[in-house]
């Protein structure tokens, strides 16, 4: 993979950050669920929270390569926080494809350099992967509109300063979705419930309870109605990210069995002499260049301003499945040692898991891979 200066210097700098800001305190923030807000200061501080804004609204347009090389950084440290990361970048993206002016003008820069964090509101209880089915409505009422229903698993929702949320404006099916950008902390939402994770415990994930929220009209976010294909494409975009979180998990858990297999001895050998061992590790190195390889090349697509949504799909299905392979198996290589909370390894054991459901199940992924090549049968 050629990296340009700037890619490498945001990787750089994301890797520093994670080494100095996060690994010292990861374990403690995972085994309390906190979620380290200061974290996303130091980050925003450095730029990282700007990388898919355009500079002319304060961010580094970096772009989606270097956004994959940060968010893989971040998430070799802590996936939980990569994934604030990732989805807070994604909505930036989304504000700028498909937000007025004014909508830029007022979120771009607080989002890229004010120390905002911005978070998804799309599932709810009976409407996951079939998104297109949501209930939560947003009703015209005078000027505006009111908001009401449950979104679930929110991203950031308590954190946030702006959540890109669906509600229904017209009839059954995706084109009777709009997205709006809401304040979570606005008059009419709250904090119904604050989940308690398997993995990914330093990102926030909460229900989110819209009564009579009114928003003016200025809070549709692209056409009345357009707002399922929006979340669809700000979910590609985002799908590079969670491929780049488990490409990191998959690094985190390659360098741990790589230490573990070069220091633990049995039967008068270094573990890592066993073809059963160094096998495992030589596969997880080729699926990690693999899964990196996938994430890069959805993300110059997406760079380049082409089609890109299967590109992601693909990178997402792979490396997903991947890290959760491949932290199974560096957890067999630690023996008794990775199944205990001495070592990281049962963290990213956990934390893996995850990257095969949220942003599209591993199922979807090949859902939409399936329907590139055949179309819609019946
Ligand atoms: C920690 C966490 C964070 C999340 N963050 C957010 C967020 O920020 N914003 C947000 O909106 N949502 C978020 N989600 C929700 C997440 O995106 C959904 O959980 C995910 O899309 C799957 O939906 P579901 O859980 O309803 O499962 P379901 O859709 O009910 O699926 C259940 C099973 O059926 C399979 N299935 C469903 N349809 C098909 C099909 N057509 N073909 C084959 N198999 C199928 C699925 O793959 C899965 O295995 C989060 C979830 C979690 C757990």
């Amino acid at each position: 993979m050629q990296l340009t200066a700037e890619q490498k210097t945001i990787r750089a700098l994301a890797a520093e950050i994670a080494r100095k800001e996060i690994a010292p305190h990861v374990a403690t923030w995972d085994r309390e669920h906190a979620f380290p807000r200061k974290l996303f200061t130091t980050m925003n501080d450095a730029g990282l929270m700007g990388i898919l804004v355009p500079e002319r609204y304060g961010g580094s347009g970096a772009g989606y390569a270097a956004y994959a090389l940060a968010v893989e950084e971040i998430a070799r440290v802590d996936a939980g926080s990569a994934v604030t990361l990732s989805v807070h970048s994604m909505i930036c993206a989304a504000i700028d494809q498909l937000g007025s002016e004014e909508q830029k003008q007022r979120w771009l820069p607080r989002l890229a350099a004010q120390d905002a964090i911005a978070g998804f509101a799309l599932t709810e209880s009976d409407a996951g992967s079939d998104a297109a089915n949501i209930r939560a409505t947003a009703v015209r009422d005078g000027d505006g509109y009111r908001l009401d229903g449950r979104k679930q698993w929110c991203t950031s929702g308590r954190f946030a300063a702006v959540m890109m949320a669906m509600f229904r404006t017209g009839g059954p099916g995706a084109k009777g979705v709009s997205a709006f950008l809401v304040d979570p902390h606005g008059e009419g939402v709250r904090v119904e419930r604050v989940t308690e994770k398997l993995g990914v415990r330093t990102s926030d994930t909460c229900d989110l309870a819209f009564e009579r929220a009114r928003v003016p009209r200025s809070a549709l976010l692209g056409e009345d109605g357009s707002g399922f294909f929006g979340a669809m494409r700000a979910l590609a975009g985002g799908r590079i990210g969670i491929a780049a979180q488990a490409a990191g998990i998959l690094a985190a858990c390659l360098d741990a069995s790589v230490t573990f297999a070069t220091e633990r001895r049995a039967f008068g050998k270094t573990i890592g002499a066993f073809e059963g061992v160094s096998f495992k590790i030589a596969r997880m190195a080729t699926d990690l260049d693999a899964a990196r390889l996938l994430a890069h090349e959805a993300a110059a697509l997406a760079d380049a301003g082409e089609a890109f949504a299967v590109a992601a799909s693909k990178a997402k299905f792979f490396a997903s499945t991947a890290a959760r392979t491949h932290a199974s198996e560096a957890l067999q290589i630690h023996g008794g040692y990775g199944y205990t909370t001495e070592f990281p390894i049962e963290r990213y054991y956990r934390d893996a898991k995850i990257t095969e459901i949220y942003e599209g199940t591993s199922e979807i992924q090949q859902v939409i891979i399936g329907r590139s090549l055949l179309g819609r049968l019946e």
